[in-house]
């Protein structure tokens, strides 16, 4: 272990001493302390020992135009000596956001024209709740209350984003808030068993009309759904699913809620995950790539007919300081100007996700290696012991040993258990795929060979 220099262990120690980090093994980090990142451009990140290092995640799934665009810093600056701050509350607005809900409007799906803005993705799930069901209770159904979510799905970290998503570590600890029921993911690899992929995807979409069956339809306000499962292990639904769950939607009236925080804004090839499953909801959630996560923003775009309702109901008691905050419009507005003139989805589309899925699709004849999936931007490897059963190699943690070896080789994957996953910039070029796929192999090469001497 080669020495850290003084600046980072000054760092370390305001770490332990002074931050409760989010989401951290925070005993495990008091002994190592966090690596402090402090520069990065395109699709690299530079740490504060001089590494450097690929970002395999863009941060949390959100810098689809990479780092370092100094557009983005330019509207923020220019917007805070314009007008750094107001609201949107009792009866006022201003141009950005009301530039950014018309900006949104245009590249979403035909039908959805109403946005409102929150702070954050997990806020903007909150604002479903509540405006679900208001929704039903202006319409005089004030049972319609339940929101069906699913096991292992993830819609942020307030509440009632953990309510609605399916974490149960999460869940154990904040306990459960009324009226939110969950079903079975879409997860064939880790659950489907003895099916055929096909059979299980029926399957899986066969319990939401179980479930609205058993609370009652009258009871039912929305369901809510990633088109793809991100913090959940990059879940790719069977082909068979969203076809089966459009079907059982069409016949019960309630609402059909899209979290679209990472499949938004072009991670999939099309503008939203709605676009490429082709899933007509009525609301959807969305942060993440809207900015690029360079300036923390979420909302939920709102369909017509459910903005109308909302809009002839009267006070709606909901909203946050930041909803729809000037600087973070601005920002907004830019980043999906970048991501439209420079035709970013459509090079995704065409050319860079075609290629990142099959490079790394190769990886799928490494030993470990069990499955290799993808989609868009998306990637997920699993590592498991026996690639014909799909057997892991239980309470050896192979995944954090994998993450380990990738960030001491100079790149940020993730991993969910033992399933590793990938959701590099939108922006990565193909030399940068090649680079990733290679330090992929070598990373897995390590952890074989480690759990192998274990
Ligand atoms: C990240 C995420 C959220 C929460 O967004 P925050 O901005 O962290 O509150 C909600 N839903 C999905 C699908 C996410 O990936």
């Amino acid at each position: 272990m080669t020495q850290k220099n003084s600046q980072t262990l000054a760092w370390q120690a305001m770490s332990r001493d002074h931050h409760l980090a989010p989401f951290s093994d925070v005993k495990q980090l008091a002994e190592k302390g966090p690596r402090i990142i402090t520069s990065a451009k395109g699709v690299y990140l530079w740490d504060s020992e001089g590494n450097k290092i690929l970002d395999g995640m863009a941060g949390l799934w959100c810098v689809a135009v990479g780092y370092g665009r100094d557009e983005l810093a330019d509207v923020a600056a220019q917007q805070m000596k314009e007008l750094p701050y107001y609201n949107l509350f009792f009866q006022t607005a201003h141009p950005p956001a009301l530039e950014l809900a018309k900006a949104i409007s245009d590249v979403a799906p035909a039908g959805m024209s109403h946005v409102f803005f929150t702070g954050s993705g997990s806020e903007g799930n909150d604002t479903v709740l509540r405006m679900v069901r208001h929704y039903w209770a202006i319409q005089g159904k004030p049972s319609k209350k339940v929101i069906i979510g699913r096991i292992n799905g993830y819609h942020g970290s307030t509440v009632a984003g953990a309510g609605l998503g399916g974490m149960s570590g999460m869940h154990q600890q904040a306990g459960q808030i009324p009226d939110i029921v969950h079903i079975p993911q879409p997860y064939w690899f880790g659950e489907g068993g003895d099916m055929s992929e096909a059979d299980f995807g029926v399957w899986a979409a066969e319990q939401l009309e179980k479930k609205i069956l058993e609370v009652g339809e009258e009871n039912v306000a929305a369901f809510i759904a990633e088109p793809i499962q991100g913090a959940g292990g990059v879940i790719i639904p069977p082909s068979t699913y969203w076809p089966k769950v459009k079907e059982i939607l069409a016949k019960y009236d309630i609402l059909f809620v899209a979290d679209e925080v990472i499949c938004g804004f072009g991670r999939t090839g099309e503008w939203f995950g709605s676009d490429y499953y082709d899933l007509k909801p009525d609301l959807m959630t969305i942060a993440k790539g809207l900015t690029s996560g360079y300036i923390p923003m979420g909302g939920v775009i709102v369909r017509d007919k459910v903005a109308k309702v909302i809009s002839e109901g009267g006070d709606f008691n909901h909203g946050f300081t930041y909803s729809g905050h000037p600087v973070a419009a601005a920002v907004g507005l830019e980043n999906l100007r970048i991501l439209r003139d420079e035709k970013i989805i459509e090079q995704v589309h065409a050319d860079t996700a075609p290629y990142l899925q099959q490079r790394l699709r190769e990886l799928a004849d490494h030993p470990l290696v069990g499955e290799v999936r993808g989609l868009g931007m998306l990637g997920a490897i699993e590592l498991v012991k026996d690639k014909a059963t799909r057997a892991r190699y239980e309470g050896k943690g192979v995944g954090m040993i994998c993450r380990q070896h990738c960030f001491d080789n100079g790149l940020i994957m993730r991993a969910v258990g033992d399933t590793m996953i990938i959701a590099p910039p939108l922006v990565i070029s193909r030399a940068e795929i090649d680079e990733l796929v290679e330090k992929a192999r070598k990373c897995l090469d390590l952890t074989y060979q480690a759990i192998q001497q274990a």
